[in-house]
């Protein structure tokens, strides 16, 4: 399957009073056309960062992105603009991403007008029926406004936004961490429904390990900046090597009796990512760290077919 996205030694730094914060430092990875990355990490790992810069919501300090082979990483308003309708995100929050004053038909359609797709108001309006039902927002919401609706239509507002301009690529940022968790199974449902229609290609950022396993082809885990595990979703679930994603695992509830596995319980706090040292950025909170861990910072290397971990220690630790 051909790659519609890829990124090589993505960077993003922030110039701050304290020194250069480095909330991107060097990723890496391809997505298959109609596949999705999961992107999972604590808060302040750098993941919405990465889909930002992905997308030009923010510029890059260094490196490259690709979309659908050819280099976009430097483009000019013009080609951005085009870039645009092809490339949508979700957020998190779907209230603070829209306009209140804005009714239902209004927010999902301005895209429309934005880039001037249709020709009629006819046109506008059966485009946007159209979207809604896709959605699942019923047509007698067209005239609702955002906080007359719960979170899960809200999020569906969201969804249609990023839909009418018939993108073919998502960053889906957070997209079900507001909502209840019934209403997180509908809309992931929604989701990978409309990935299966149309074709879309997804990175799916979230900070909820259990949240991706399933609508994600690939996992990679991220901790300050930098990728520090990868793999296939299924083979992830299976084998974990880095320390760091062991403990993610270890922290999501089983109701599996027979295979429990003990909480891995992480010390301490990120550090901080502001002119981090050349060492492994996860050093002070792992129970296996040592001289060469504090010296320098552990490539991401193959382990197994497929498998990808950035840890000094990776072979010695889980007899590889
Ligand atoms: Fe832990 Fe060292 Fe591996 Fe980092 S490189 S995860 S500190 S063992």
């Amino acid at each position: 399957m051909e790659n519609l996205v890829s990124v090589r030694n993505l960077k993003k730094y922030f110039n701050t009073k304290e020194g250069q914060l480095h909330a991107v430092d060097g990723v890496n990875f391809d997505i298959p056309t109609g596949t999705t990355l999961g992107v999972v990490g604590e808060s302040g790992c750098g993941k919405s960062t990465l889909g930002r810069v992905v997308l030009h919501l923010l510029e890059k300090t260094d490196g490259q992105i690709f979309f659908d082979g050819k280099d976009i990483s430097d483009v000019t308003p013009k080609e951005l603009h085009e870039l645009r309708r092809q490339m949508q995100i979700i957020f998190q929050d779907p209230f603070s991403s829209i306009d209140p004053r804005m009714s239902v038909s209004q927010l999902i359609g301005e895209p429309l007008k934005i880039y001037k797709l249709v020709k009629s108001k006819e046109e506008y309006n059966k485009r946007v029926k159209e979207i809604m039902d896709i959605v699942g927002l019923a047509s007698r919401l067209e005239n609702s406004y955002p906080h007359e609706l719960d979170g899960g239509r809200r999020q569906r507002i969201g969804i249609g936004r990023a839909l009418i301009l018939n993108p073919r690529f998502i960053v889906c940022d957070e997209p079900v961490s507001a909502l209840d968790v019934s209403i997180q199974a509908q809309i992931l449902n929604l989701m990978q429904d409309l990935q299966q229609e149309r074709k879309l290609t997804y990175i799916f950022i979230t900070h909820n390990l259990s949240v991706v396993k399933h609508i994600s082809n690939d996992i990679m885990v991220m901790y300050l900046g930098t990728a520090v595990e990868k793999s296939e979703s299924k083979e992830l679930f299976k084998h974990q090597y880095h320390p760091y994603t062991k403990a993610l695992i270890s922290a999501i509830p089983r109701i599996d009796i027979d295979h429990k596995m003990e909480r891995i319980l992480l010390k301490g706090e990120l550090a901080s990512p502001i002119n981090p040292p050349d060492a492994c950025r996860f050093a002070p909170r792992c129970n296996y760290a040592c001289d060469v861990c504090r010296q320098s910072m552990p490539p991401l290397e193959e382990v197994t077919p497929g498998h990808f971990v950035a840890c000094h220690r990776v072979r010695e630790l889980n007899d590889l």
